[in-house]
């Protein structure tokens, strides 16, 4: 487990989401909330469950405290799945807000960290 730096509250349900697609942004995105929800910050759920309209588990998206979505690109493919299933109660980070052009490069550990930082932001703004 790594350390935590959300100052989370234990007593809320606090889920993440990943957009995880194929491109090096979305496995920032990935491996970012993963290690978000290793540290204890947050509970990672799937965000495919949403996109196939599973109702029990929307239904936990809309019972959450917060749901923070990591979004690779511009195409908001983890924020539209929120719209499409009318949960409105989020925060996005987007990978290529904070300088990574999404491309063939291979990901960094460094590129995983500023994305960690940015979404320990938003956690504990909460
Ligand atoms: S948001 Fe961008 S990087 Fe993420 S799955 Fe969609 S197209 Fe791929």
């Amino acid at each position: 487990m790594t350390e935590c730096g959300c100052n989370g509250d234990s007593e809320k349900m606090i889920l993440i989401y990943a957009c995880s697609g194929a491109a090096n942004v979305a496995e920032i995105a990935d491996r970012a909330a993963r290690k978000i929800a290793g540290g204890g910050c947050a509970t990672m759920f799937c965000l495919a469950g949403l996109g196939a309209g599973i109702p029990g588990m929307i239904q936990t998206a809309r019972d959450a405290d917060m749901n923070v979505l990591i979004d690779g690109c511009d195409l908001d493919c983890a924020k539209r799945i929120f719209e499409r299933a009318g949960v409105s109660h989020y925060r996005q980070i987007k990978v290529t807000d904070y300088g990574i052009a999404k491309g063939g490069e291979p990901v960094t550990d460094e590129q995983v960290q500023v994305i960690v930082d940015k979404a320990e932001e938003a956690l504990a703004a909460k």
